[in-house]
């Protein structure tokens, strides 16, 4: 499993990858930007509808939880559907670098969309629509984490993993 190929739309190691039902693999966000987008695989362009990103297919390659267990830096989390999630790693270094340079604002791509992350009232809204506002916070315990950019954590369930 640590031999994955790279993901066909951003050229890494899949991050968090999942397969399609056309069972083209990629990392989550990047097949989640392309599915928003067209509902299609980015790679043989196979319709894959929007509920299949309620309960993706994920490979595991590492735990989830040990993935994401959470050392004494600050991480960034958004409020989604009841509670607070994690926002990816890189997405969310950058937004901490961002509030270490007291910057007010940064702007982030988040599956194949532009946004805003604003630093001074706490919120995050996509690019051009300042009226779908969503809470951001900084926080260093993971209390009450969801999950990772929309992948829900079951520390004690596997049951949508494929092993
Ligand atoms: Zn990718
Ligand atoms: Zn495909």
């Amino acid at each position: 499993m640590s031999d994955l190929e790279p993901c066909p739309v951003c050229r890494n190691k899949p991050s968090h990858p999942i397969k399609l039902p056309c069972n083209h693999i990629f990392c989550f966000l990047c097949a989640k930007g392309s599915i928003l987008h067209n509902q299609k695989c980015p790679l043989c362009r196979q319709h894959i509808s929007l509920s299949f990103l309620n309960n993706p297919q994920l490979i595991q390659t590492e735990s989830i939880s040990e993935n994401t267990h959470l050392d004494n830096d600050y991480h960034w989390f958004y409020e989604g559907h009841n509670g607070w999630w994690l926002y990816d790693e890189q997405t969310s270094k950058e937004i901490e670098n961002a509030f270490q340079q007291k910057e007010l604002f940064i702007e982030v791509l988040i599956a194949g969309y532009i946004y805003i992350i604003d630093l001074e009232k706490m919120i995050q809204y996509r690019k051009g629509m300042p009226n779908k506002l969503r809470k951001i916070q900084r926080a260093k315990t993971d209390t009450n984490v969801k999950g990772i950019a929309g992948l829900r954590t079951h520390p004690h369930s596997r049951s949508n993993l494929v092993q």
